[in-house]
């Protein structure tokens, strides 16, 4: 299959500050290599692109490799005075992938710690590693861990998220109660269609990739019912994807969503 739309990658192992109204001002932990994207999904949306487009021709940052980057970046930035709220694990792909991600963790926590205490760290996956015990636990010691959960539908998440072999959305939501409410659950609403193209073929097809309605939204509530996380983010798509057709999901639309997440007692941000 191919894409039609420009997309953009970071810097690694450490790209930004970027300043955002939410985050203030943060600072990103690309554990994957800065000239290709290596995940476990390969969303339809994804910024970076897709995985097939974007090989990487270098290695991932080894965990030595992140440590110097970032104390420099860090002592730098204490020493100039300037501010620094957040350190996000991002980037190309997902971070839970590295090999040495528990390790980095505790590298990470304990800069933090000597140079920016009141700096939160935050980390944005999709989740496909966490029925693993050592991500569980290094996702439980940072301050914001964000799991990925667009829908509860495997037909839905076979076509947009396009998972790795293997994966398996009731093991998710299993592992997602595993974190005893500690994490936040992040989930993108779009609208609109995907109409895909087979390399080499003519042949095209379409489909909705609209997941606002009730046939989505009812079971991912009741998903959220069982998870019970600490706060709920939704969001729509925001820059550039790799395929046409797809489109944001109105403001209004994202807030109605969130009304029902607060309903349940839940905390939910809404992100447009
Ligand atoms: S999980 Fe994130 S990085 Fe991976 S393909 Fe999806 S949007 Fe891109």
């Amino acid at each position: 299959m191919s894409s039609d739309s420009p997309t953009s990658l970071h810097a690694s192992p450490i790209f930004g500050p970027v300043r955002s109204r939410r985050l203030g001002v943060s600072l990103g932990v690309n554990l994957m290599p800065g000239d290709g994207k290596m995940c476990s999904f390969d969303c339809v949306y994804c910024e970076c692109g897709i995985n097939g487009e974007r090989q990487p021709h270098s290695p991932r940052p080894s965990r030595e490799q992140v440590l110097t980057a970032l104390e420099r970046v860090l002592a730098q930035r204490h020493a100039d005075g300037l501010p620094l709220h957040t350190i996000t694990f991002s980037g190309n792909g997902e971070p839970t992938l590295h090999p040495d991600f528990p390790r980095i963790i505790d590298d990470v926590l304990r800069l933090r710690d000597a140079y920016f205490p009141e700096a939160n760290v935050s980390v944005l996956s999709n989740a496909t590693q966490i029925h693993r015990p050592e991500i569980r636990e290094a996702l439980l010691k940072v301050d914001a861990n964000i799991l990925k959960l667009d829908t509860v539908s495997a037909d839905y998440i076979r076509l947009i998220d396009r998972p790795a072999p293997g994966f398996d959305v009731e093991r998710l939501v299993a592992s997602l109660c595993l974190f005893g409410g500690r994490l936040i659950i992040q989930t993108l609403f779009m609208r609109g269609a995907l109409t895909l193209r087979w390399s080499g073929s003519d042949e095209t097809k379409t489909f909705s990739a609209d997941n606002t309605s009730d046939a989505y939204v009812v079971p991912w509530l009741e998903a959220l019912q069982r998870i019970r996380p600490a706060s709920v983010m939704v969001y729509t798509i925001d820059r550039p994807t790799p395929f046409g057709g797809l489109q944001k999901a109105e403001p209004e639309v994202l807030e109605s969503i969130a009304r029902r997440v607060r309903n349940l007692g839940m905390p939910c941000n809404v992100s447009y």
